[in-house]
């Protein structure tokens, strides 16, 4: 019988999800991904988790709590550096040790490092270590590789497209894109793709005829030639798609506006956010809005700031 390892829906899944599904299943192994956030996973996540940590990280324990008892263990890596000489959030580092103090009744967590800061052969040592727990036959992890980066270039091909996670991993109907009005939407993957987290952002763009941008459909070396424009290079990997995507967003004159989703106590995007409005001010003369979520975050009132916002950019009255 094949081992279940339990994935939670959570921060890096839909970056990763499709790579990790391809790699672990050609290995043996019966992959369990966690259901889409709702209100219990929230509530659980909020209950067990410090108090001071991010909404992602949050919803992150209620994911991985719900998987506990149905799995023979949990894959929650432990994420230093997904980018050369780059860091990512200090959170992704801590959270095998997070869960583990704040979650009871965990089955065994697989928690191999990620850090190819130096560099990116470490990817490889990590995945033959992680592989190395399911067999010794080299040749299977090497072909497990092989078929998870087809799998993930895949996937970010479908991204770049403008497909989105929801469509790719669960099957869902695709937006429609019969206009031309776009807003470019800056937000990390676990913002933008959690439809509870976020309230149905996409679905009500969608359903007003609003076709959006988001950093995923911005090509990576567009990213890294407008990051490059800071007089200081942003060393944390996600700051740094953030704005780089918001530059780029922000010199496309197609794009009606730009509507940026963070988290409260989110310490990389107090910078971020910071830097790109102070870009915006100068530079960019369309409607630029943040809207900040945490698990008390009422519908009304984000609906309320999505419609200003939306208004602003003067599309809504159009339709295709
Ligand atoms: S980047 Fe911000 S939102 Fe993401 S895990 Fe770190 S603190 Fe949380």
């Amino acid at each position: 019988m094949s081992i279940k390892i339990g994935v939670p829906r959570g921060l890096y899944f839909y970056k990763h999800y499709p790579f990790t599904k391809a790699f672990l299943t050609e290995l043996g192994a019966e992959i369990i991904a966690s259901p889409e956030t709702n209100k219990e996973i929230l509530d659980i996540g909020s209950r067990f988790c410090i108090d001071d940590a991010c909404l992602p990280v949050k919803v992150y324990h209620g994911h991985a709590d719900y998987l506990k008892d149905k799995v023979d263990c949990l894959l929650i890596p432990r994420l230093t550096s997904i980018y050369k000489k780059e860091y990512i959030c200090p959170k992704f580092g801590g959270l095998p040790e997070m869960i583990k103090f704040s979650l009871t009744g965990l089955p065994p967590i697989i928690d191999t490092e990620i850090n190819i800061y130096k560099h990116n052969a470490n990817l490889y040592k990590s995945l033959y270590t992680l592989g190395f727990k399911f067999t010794k036959n080299t040749l299977r992890i090497k072909k497990a590789i092989n078929k998870a980066v087809k799998a993930h270039l895949s996937y970010e091909a479908n991204l770049f497209n403008g497909s989105t996670p929801a469509i790719l991993i669960d099957k869902k109907a695709a937006y429609g894109t019969c206009n031309n009005h776009i807003i470019g939407i800056i937000a990390h993957p676990y913002l933008l793709h959690d439809s509870f987290v976020n309230m149905n952002l996409l679905e009500k763009l969608s359903d007003k005829n609003i076709r959006f941008i988001t950093p995923e459909m911005v090509d990576s070396k567009v990213i890294e030639s407008f990051g490059q424009k800071l007089e200081k290079r942003m060393f944390w990997s996600s700051g740094k798609n953030l704005i780089g995507s918001a530059l780029y967003m922000m010199q496309n004159n197609k794009i009606e506006g730009l509507l940026i989703l963070t988290s409260f106590a989110c310490g990389i995007d107090s910078l971020t956010i910071e830097l790109i409005h102070k870009i915006a001010n100068r530079t960019y003369k369309k409607p630029i809005m943040t809207i900040t979520l945490d698990e008390h975050t009422g519908e009304a009132n984000f609906n309320t700031r999505l419609e200003a916002f939306l208004d602003l950019t003067k599309k809504m009255t159009l339709s295709c």
